[in-house]
């Protein structure tokens, strides 16, 4: 059995090494390192080549890390865009105090960029699941990966009429918003995250812990944890094209 990270943040991490080996072991075939700005879009392009075949990098520009001026930040992106195998984490969050508009104006800039690169999107959509739909919808584009998601049910029915897919992160044990998306996502729409190094209740999250997610989600949907490894792995393969 193997199952893939399809969202981590691993330049929060100190003792990456032996995380990652500890995650390897456990039977994690491939992390993808998401990135928020430069600096830590740098660092997951370092380690996707120190890890080759096991880390591979998408590169970000996070709502939270959005300075006024991120031309910057988009440039790099762009200079860099065959080294990754998405773009993420970009998004919007109508939670955090930052003005809507520059966010939208950030989020349509790599909007743009994925629709001439081809590349898929990991998107961060917090309170603003509608708006970040609808600027998806209107580009016509699939490729998109609705992380942890917890919004309304309708708008998530629109995400997978699009064809878009969702990442059910280790919150799947106990976050009923997001449990009642994942129920509703069929199999060959779902990814596996753990959002490392967010923390879960008590718990301070690594790669390894995609295998919580694992069993939340089998839990919920009534199946074995195979047939949902064996599903999300294959739809992160073909999504973000990795060779394992
Ligand atoms: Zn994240």
């Amino acid at each position: 059995m193997r199952v893939i990270d399809g969202h981590a943040h691993l330049e929060g991490i100190q003792d990456i090494d032996n995380d990652l080996g500890k995650a390897r072991e456990a039977g994690v075939a491939a992390v993808i390192a998401v990135g928020s700005e430069t600096g830590s879009n740098k660092r997951a392009l370092e380690l996707a080549a120190s890890h080759k075949n096991f880390v591979f990098p998408a590169l970000g520009l996070h709502p939270w890390n959005l300075k006024d001026d991120f031309s910057r930040d988009i440039e790099f992106i762009e200079e860099n865009i065959g080294k990754c195998v998405a773009l993420g984490e970009v998004g919007i969050d109508f939670k955090y105090d930052k003005d809507r508009n520059l966010q939208v104006s950030a989020l349509e800039k790599i909007l743009e960029i994925a629709q001439r690169s081809e590349k898929p999107v990991i998107m961060h959509t917090r309170w603003a699941w509608k708006e970040a739909f609808e600027m998806v919808k209107q580009r016509g584009l699939k490729r998109i990966v609705f992380h942890w998601y917890s919004g309304p049910l309708d708008v998530l029915r629109g995400v997978l009429d699009l064809g878009c897919h969702v990442s059910a992160s280790p919150a799947a044990e106990y976050s009923e918003y997001h449990r009642q998306a994942i129920r509703e996502v069929p199999l060959d729409r779902l990814l596996l995250e753990t959002d490392t190094p967010v923390r879960y209740r008590d718990h301070v999250s690594r790669p390894i812990d995609v295998l919580k997610t694992l069993s939340a989600v089998s839990k919920l949907k009534g199946i074995p944890d195979e047939e949902v490894a064996e599903a999300t792995t294959k739809n992160a393969i073909e999504l973000f094209g990795l060779q394992l």
